[in-house]
Parts: C-alpha cells; sequence; structure tokens
C-alpha cells in the first residue's frame, strides 16, 4: 500500500490526499491518453533534502505531453515549483514524486474534444523499488513474450500512461513465471528495456546500452552514462541481442525507481559470476553518493529544499 501523505497538489491547489478524487467517466481512465513522471527525491550527506534532476524531469514531462498531444494549462517552472511546495506541505524530506497529467471527463468516444487537462502531483515515501536485497544481490529477469511497442504504434518517448499496459502485461508474466522483473525486446528482436527500467550491460570493462530507439530515454540511464564517462569508461550506445546479453560480463537495470539494480540471471543463464558486478557496484555506489549530494561535480543536478 502507498503509505499516504496529507496533500496533493491538483489542478494548482493543495488537497487533502482523500479528496484528490476524478469522475469514472474521466478520459484517461478509458482510453489510456495520460503523462506521468516518477522523480525521487533524497536525504543528502550534509542532512539537507535535493529533488533529483527536478528540471529534467518536468522537462521530460511536458515533452510526453507534447508528443501525445496534449497541452499542460501550466508552465514548467509552475510544475517545478509546485513539486517542491508538496513535498513540503508533507513533510517529505525523501520519498518518491508523481506528477500526472491527464484528460478529465466531458465528452466520450476516443476523441477527447474539449475536455479538461487536468495535473495532479503525489508525493509518498518510497524505499528500492525491486527491494533492498535486489540492490545488493541482483535479480533474476526473464524476456518477455510480449515486445516493446514499436515507434509507429506507441511513441516510447513520451512517458505515457496507456504505454504501461505492455508493460503491466510483461511484469504480471515474469512475476507469475517465478521472476523478478521482464526483459522487453522490441519488435526486430534487440533488446529493448525492462517494464520501467533502461539496461546496461558491461563486456571487457566496455558499458553498453540501447540506443533511444525503443526506449524511454531514461534520466538515470543518461546520468549514469555521464558518471561513467567522466570516470573514465567508454560508454556505447548500440542495438545489441539477447545473446550477447546472456555472455556479458555484468548486466544491470537502471531508472529512476530502480535505481541501480544488477541483474544476476536471464533466461535461466547466470550472468557473469551471478551477483553484482565490480563496474555495476562502483556505479551504483556513486549513483547513491550524486543523489545525495556527496559529490561536488554534480550538485548542478540537486534542488534543495528544506523542510
Ligand atoms: N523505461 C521505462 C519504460 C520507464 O518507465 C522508466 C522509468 N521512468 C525508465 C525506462 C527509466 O527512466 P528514468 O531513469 O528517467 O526514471
Amino acid at each position: 500500500m502507498v503509505q499516504k501523505a496529507e496533500k496533493i497538489w491538483f489542478d494548482g491547489k493543495l488537497v487533502n490526499w482523500d479528496d484528490a478524487q476524478v469522475h469514472v467517466l474521466t478520459h484517461t481512465l478509458h482510453y489510456g491518453a495520460g503523462v506521468f513522471e516518477g522523480i525521487r527525491a533524497y536525504c543528502c550527506v550534509d542532512g539537507k533534502s535535493a529533488v533529483f534532476r527536478l528540471k529534467d524531469h518536468v522537462v521530460r514531462l511536458f515533452d510526453s505531453a507534447k508528443i501525445i498531444g496534449i497541452k499542460i494549462p501550466f508552465t514548467i517552472d509552475e510544475i517545478v515549483d509546485a513539486i517542491i511546495e508538496t513535498l513540503k506541505v508533507n513533510g517529505l524530506k525523501e520519498g518518491y514524486i508523481r506528477p500526472l497529467v491527464f484528460i478529465g471527463d466531458g465528452v466520450m468516444g476516443v476523441h477527447p474534444g474539449s475536455n479538461p487537462i487536468r495535473v495532479a502531483i503525489a508525493t509518498w515515501p518510497w524505499g528500492a523499488y525491486l527491494g533492498e536485497e535486489a540492490l545488493e544481490k541482483g535479480i533474476r529477469v526473464k524476456t518477455s513474450s510480449f515486445n516493446r511497442h514499436h515507434v509507429n504504434a506507441m511513441m516510447t518517448k513520451a512517458k505515457a500512461c496507456g504505454n504501461y499496459v505492455n508493460s503491466i502485461l510483461a511484469k504480471v508474466e515474469a512475476v507469475t513465471d517465478g521472476y523478478d522483473e521482464a526483459l522487453m525486446l522490441d519488435t526486430q528482436g534487440f533488446v529493448s528495456e525492462a517494464t520501467g527500467e533502461n539496461i546496461f550491460i558491461v563486456k571487457d570493462n566496455i558499458i553498453k546500452t540501447t540506443p533511444l530507439t525503443s526506449v524511454l530515454p531514461g534520466i538515470t540511464r543518461a546520468s549514469l552514462m555521464k558518471v561513467a564517462r567522466d570516470l573514465g569508461y567508454e560508454v556505447v550506445e548500440q542495438l545489441f541481442t539477447r545473446d550477447e546479453l546472456y555472455i556479458a560480463d555484468e548486466a544491470f537495470f537502471c531508472g529512476t525507481a530502480a535505481e541501480v539494480t544488477p541483474i544476476r540471471e536471464v533466461d535461466n543463464r547466470i550472468i557473469g559470476e551471478g551477483k553484482c558486478g565490480l563496474v555495476t557496484k562502483k556505479l551504483q555506489k556513486d549513483y547513491f553518493n550524486v543523489v545525495k549530494g556527496g559529490n561536488e561535480k554534480y550538485s548542478g543536478w540537486l534542488d534543495y529544499y528544506e523542510i
């Protein structure tokens, strides 16, 4: 169960958590045309709190809306301020932030007409997405029987609500079959991403991730690419196949929720030594240090706030 906070920001006002309600004829509830973000705030090493790459997430929210054809009735700066306000009013020093843009009720039928565009921002405490043990020991993954979207079916550069039907199908299938997470291939058969994470592999100290052809442009992905390059690693964006993943030395998923989660097994094949690899461990440690304000070099990625 999500742990309730006191308030939710809804269409420009802070309302009580339990009062943030919608009508059953809410257009997005029926047809899935909405967009959202997932953002984390961390308690930093100096005791202050900071949101990681807040503006970048809000810009992606606006990009997602543009792709889906939704005009958000607020500015980027207004949403940024609203997120900080919501964290503060809820006294949340650390946690998860979920802005959601959706089409409200009015007309029915696929064309949303001039139904109102509504915006909500919820915040709540949220620990490790795949569990603390996953961060340490890694997870077991199964290639999904479902493909990630072809760009001309659903555009993956949008973090669109409806895209996640595909993710839910894959995730439920994987978990039902006894795995922790699903690996999704694109419609050509190349490795794409997981249900809510991008993927990296490491072979002979070269770090590889998929290009942005069929995946969400992850902010964690971009952050890790920068941190890894700054550490001197060679990082390439290149399509790869599932068998290249099977014989990688290391593999990991990354995302705001999943952070840096090592993969220890794919399709019942052990990856590397079947535990968190050395490069993965280093990047995971550095990532947590960066998001918690422990590395001055990346302080521009943090928006501090006081409770
Ligand atoms: N792919 C998908 C499908 C996702 O839902 C997410 C989580 N937003 C990611 C990748 C990772 O993106 P980010 O690092 O920006 O959270």
